[in-house]
């Protein structure tokens, strides 16, 4: 490993891999380092729009069968909201992948070096010089490079080096902290759809994958039982013995539209940016924000202005879809149609009520 690099890129996820692509593939020297040894485990669905599919395929080649989950497609998601059940579809056929060899499979294909077991622990930067320092058990070493791309998700350390104040204010007040719960249990539910359930206090997030259901609880105390309190009741959970326990985190901080695309010759790309849809979803994003921020690193270089001032103006229409989303229930939110919402509430102001409780 040299101690040089044209770019650096922390985080190994789609956002930090779609970056090193598009920077190595321009001949770009880029450091790929990833805390974790890969494949490393994400908690995570994996439910993959069609668009995002394309930008893998088209920037990384076939995908291999083993990222792929045995249910393969991905249909969309069922909302359930006190007593009521609404459908989702997803916007146009999607695949549900396998995070830890999806992961793994970008990072092989992304043309960087790739750094494994190393983490970006504190950082300076300036005008086109990083110094980064690496961190493992005991050991540690700075790399340099021109330009930087934080992709280290939704407690980004990259994020609260480069914007200290930015981090104070909303990425650490907005990181929400997710109990995870996954074990094998009998549950009449088809793979290809996601389960949101929304309630007083929280909400939970549910999916079966690899005949195992994983449910991701956030809010209150109390937000746990209630989830599997609907569980029970609507579709028959009987056992939760022998469960795995977790924890996950999402970035929210974006929920009133405080993004945070980095400074200077530092970009944000994907969760780290706060950059996740109304659902808090977030591979779409990751792997757009990760090609548009090579992009503007390439599209600087002679110019007399800085990557993160091109990176904003590339990032804008999609921020402005993002927030539209967010307000105009009925249409297409996320990568879900949301129709089925616009007819159980017809009134505005109901819909603006229910969007609060969704998004809020
Ligand atoms: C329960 C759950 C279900 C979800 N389901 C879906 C879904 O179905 N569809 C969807 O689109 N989104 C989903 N999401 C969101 C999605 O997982 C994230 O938005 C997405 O992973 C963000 O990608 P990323 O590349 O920005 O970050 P990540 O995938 O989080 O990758 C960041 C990487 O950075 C590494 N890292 C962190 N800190 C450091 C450091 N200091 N030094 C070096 N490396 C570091 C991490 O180990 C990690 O590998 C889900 C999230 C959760 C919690």
């Amino acid at each position: 490993m040299d101690e040089y690099y044209d770019v650096v890129v922390v985080g190994a996820g789609p956002a930090g891999c779609a970056a090193a692509k598009g920077l190595s593939s321009e001949g770009f020297k880029v450091l790929l380092v990833e805390r974790e040894r890969l494949p490393r485990e994400k908690p995570c669905a994996g439910f993959l729009p069609s668009e995002a599919l394309k930008m893998v395929e088209d920037d990384f080649g076939t995908i291999p069968e083993d990222c792929f989950s045995p249910q393969a497609s991905a249909k969309g998601a069922f909302l359930f909201l006190e007593e009521e059940t609404y459908e989702l579809p997803f916007d146009g056929e999607g695949a549900v992948i396998r995070r830890p060899s999806f992961d793994r499979f970008l990072a092989e294909r992304s043309g960087a070096e790739v750094l494994e077991g190393w983490k970006a622990s504190s950082l300076e930067s300036g005008r086109f010089r990083v110094n980064l320092r690496l961190e493992r058990d005991e050991e540690y070493r700075v790399v340099e490079a021109t330009y930087l791309v934080g992709a280290d998700g939704a407690r980004s350390t990259v994020l609260e080096y480069i914007r200290p104040e930015f981090h104070r204010l909303y990425a650490s007040p907005g990181t929400v902290k997710l109990t995870v719960l996954e074990g094998e249990v009998e549950l009449g539910w088809d793979p290809a759809y996601l389960g949101f359930l929304r309630f007083k206090g929280g909400g939970a997030t549910f999916f079966v994958k690899d005949e195992r259901l994983t449910l991701a609880v956030w809010g209150t105390g109390e937000a746990e039982r209630r989830a599997l309190a609907v569980l029970e009741r609507r579709l028959g959970l009987s056992s939760t013995v022998g469960w795995r326990r977790g924890i996950a985190h999402s970035n929210r901080m974006a929920r009133n539209g405080a993004y945070c695309l980095g400074a200077g010759c530092a970009l944000l790309a994907g969760e780290a940016a706060g950059l996740v849809d109304p659902w808090g979803h977030g591979l779409r994003l990751a792997l757009r924000s990760g090609r548009e921020a090579a992009s503007a690193i390439m599209d600087s270089v002679g110019e007399n202005v800085t990557p993160h001032v091109l990176y904003m103006r590339r990032m804008k229409p999609l921020l402005h879809e993002n927030e539209r989303q967010r307000k105009e229930l009925g249409g297409r939110v996320g990568d879900f149609d949301t129709a089925s919402l616009k007819e159980g509430f017809g009134s505005p102001w109901r819909r603006a009520f229910l969007r609060r409780r969704l998004f809020g």
